[in-house]
């Protein structure tokens, strides 16, 4: 009978398509803001400035001093699958720039509205131009413009209801995108970054360019976070090849807080790795059980081709070769540094 019948399947538009793929790479403000700024690391930038209307979904403007982008490129710039990172899958294993497949600015068209503004070097004049849906809206118009990029992204959302409704009701984005730009910097200190509401005459983050982590640190997380840091490295080889090495900085016992800052680069990507976390926060609560909610800063360094950085839509997350034993190595390196400045500390009260 009819309720037997199985229903049509039919192909789905390819708008409708894009726009499904576009709420996936972008699923709050601050992913648009964090693929916006990687793409300005990318460019060589030294200064990022980004501006935020209505916790982003007004206005998301990132201005940076890179290398610009070519009017011959403008038409295809937000084309999905345009890049000029990555040309074969295999390059994939090397790759250095934070983008590679050309998904960001496209995603962005779907579900705003952006508009570019660009320079190359040695040029008189800049381009504008606005995107919807891939395409450019009108031919590039010229424009006076100072050195590198501009990125607009307006009205994020206006075609996906639900999801606007939720961030309405929630008011933390801006806080969110404040935290993101604070960890840029902290790892990206040859480059000066602000982040102020539209607006607004005060930055809520400023960093200027400098050669000092701790200074960097000071400067975004303030002296209370900085003054209590400790430095830790290890490193692994495996017959004269490297398997990895870590840098970074480690809060010691006098540092309290309510809850645990864990800043991650991986190959200079910044990206989370919970067991990582979850290893580093038992170490400080059996060793520093009043100071169990620490602050770590992390750098570190694999060959290229033992990390997956293709294995999340927002590259948050990255699989790595030999996970387990590099976990395993920084927590021992954490613990046998907790246990030493404890045992210092204990010493010094003694005398
Ligand atoms: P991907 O970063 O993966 O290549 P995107 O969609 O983020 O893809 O960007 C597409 C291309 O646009 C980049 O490959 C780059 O050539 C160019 N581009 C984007 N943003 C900038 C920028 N701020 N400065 C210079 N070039 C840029
Ligand atoms: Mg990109």
């Amino acid at each position: 009978s009819s309720s037997m019948e199985p229903p049509k399947i039919h192909r789905l538009e390819e708008s409708v398509v894009n726009r499904i793929a576009a709420g996936e790479v972008i699923q709050r403000p601050v992913s648009a803001v964090k693929e916006v700024i990687e793409n300005s690391l990318d460019a060589s930038s030294t200064s990022i400035n980004v501006i935020i209307k209505d916790g982003g979904l007004k206005l998301i403007q990132v201005s940076d001093d890179g290398h610009g982008i070519r009017y011959e490129d403008l038409s295809i710039l937000c084309e999905r699958h345009t890049t000029s990172k990555l040309s074969v899958y295999e390059d994939l294993q090397s790759i250095k720039s934070m983008g590679f497949r050309g998904e960001a600015l496209a995603s962005m068209t779907y579900v705003a509205h952006v508009t570019v503004t660009t320079i190359t070097a040695g040029q008189l004049h800049g381009y504008r131009v606005s995107y919807r849906d891939g395409v450019m809206e009108n031919e590039p118009k010229a424009c006076a413009a100072v050195k590198g990029t501009q990125i607009q992204i307006e009205n994020l959302f206006y075609n996906m209801m639900a999801r606007r409704k939720t961030l309405h009701n929630s008011s933390d984005d801006y806080a969110k995108i404040v935290d993101l730009i604070c960890r840029f910097a902290v790892h990206h200190i040859n480059v000066s970054f602000s982040c102020r509401k539209h607006g607004a005459a005060r930055a809520d983050v400023h960093t200027v360019s400098t050669s000092s982590r701790i200074d960097a640190i000071k400067s975004i997380y303030g002296a209370s976070v900085s003054r209590d840091l400790m430095e830790v490295t290890a490193s692994e080889n495996d017959s004269s090849s490297l398997i990895f090495n870590m840098h970074g900085y480690i809060s010691n016992s006098n540092y309290i807080a309510k809850k645990m800052t864990m800043v991650l680069f991986i190959n200079d990507r910044l990206v989370e790795c919970s067991a990582l976390k979850r290893a580093i926060e038992v170490v400080y609560t059996a060793t520093l059980p009043k100071a169990a909610k620490p602050f770590v800063y992390m750098s570190i360094i694999l060959p290229p081709e033992h990390v997956d950085v293709n294995v999340h839509p927002t590259k948050r997350e990255v699989s790595l070769l030999n996970q387990e034993k590099i976990v395993e190595t920084i927590q021992t390196t954490v613990d046998s540094k907790l246990r030493c400045s404890n045992s210092t500390r204990a010493f010094v009260t003694q005398q």
